[in-house]
């Protein structure tokens, strides 16, 4: 008999994976090594999370859902030792979390929370070895997605200035209990090592890719007017003619970088 009584709750993105087939290939891209520390965000019905678990021995889940808790912990006796944190994913320290170690995170995540999810993983990316995330596809594609690309944007290059990025595979709505109304995609994100990461100033770099594609239609010149000088745009490298779209991950790092009146 299931554990699982409630019904999925829309509110907070219960799309559950059922297909056997994808669940399967998501273990497959873990692929769980000994001594691995295993976080999964928002683990539902243990789609994902029991398989690890039956693999690993081991696995800290982060579920918001309190109806979801008990059931969890029911369905993991004799699977393997399943620590679960009833929290917003949002609010978990994954530095203090890792205390010392480094974190592998998997999830199929909530999509109406996944850019913010994202974002909070890359502040403490100095406690994270990877993360396999399923994600709407659409975001997937504007994660990887390169210059001359209409997809190519703020979470393009704030992920990629960050981690290497590599999409895996597409699923599709029939791999869920509901559905949902757009294919998914599952992507690995590896945060690059310290020495790799080439920004200076993170606040400067985050103001200037939010600026330049805030308005992405208008040239660099008319976008990052109040934020930097034309004649800092031409000793990065980049013409204030261009457009945000147009402009390579280095670019933008480079401009960053660039000693700043404000900083001085
Ligand atoms: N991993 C399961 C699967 O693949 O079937 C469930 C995936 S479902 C798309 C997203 C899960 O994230 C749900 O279990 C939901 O309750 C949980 N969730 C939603 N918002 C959350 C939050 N802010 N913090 C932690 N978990 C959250």
């Amino acid at each position: 008999m299931s554990h699982f009584k409630a019904p999925p709750k829309k509110s907070l993105g219960q799309h559950f994976l059922t297909d056997r087939s994808y669940i399967d290939r998501i273990v497959l891209a873990v692929n769980p090594q000994p001594g691995d520390r295993l976080v999964e965000i928002g683990p539902g019905q243990g789609a994902i999370t029991f398989p690890l678990l039956r693999k690993h021995g081991e696995l800290t889940a982060i579920e918001f859902d309190r109806d979801l808790i008990t059931p969890l912990m029911e369905a993991s006796e004799g699977v393997g030792r399943l620590t679960i944190i009833h929290k917003d994913v949002l609010s978990v320290d994954f530095g203090k979390l890792a205390n010392g170690e480094r974190l592998r995170l998997v999830g199929n995540l909530p999509y109406n929370l996944s850019s913010p999810i994202l974002f909070h993983a890359l502040e403490h990316a100095e406690a994270i070895t990877d993360m396999v995330f399923m994600l709407q596809k659409e975001v997937v594609d504007r994660m990887a997605a390169g210059p001359g690309s209409k997809v190519y944007g703020r979470l393009s290059v704030m992920l990629q200035a960050y981690c290497q990025v590599t999409p895996l595979f597409v699923v599709p709505p029939g791999a869920f209990r509901p559905p949902p109304k757009v294919d998914s995609a599952v992507v690995r994100m590896a945060p690059k090592p310290r020495e790799d990461i080439r920004v200076n100033d993170h606040a400067r770099f985050s103001d200037i890719v939010r600026a330049a594609f805030g308005q992405r239609r208008k040239t660099l010149r008319n976008a990052l007017s109040g934020v930097c000088e034309s004649s800092e745009m031409e000793a990065a490298g980049i013409s204030p003619d261009a457009r945000a779209e147009q402009v390579e991950v280095a670019g933008f790092v480079r401009l960053a970088n660039l000693p700043h009146a404000s900083a001085i």
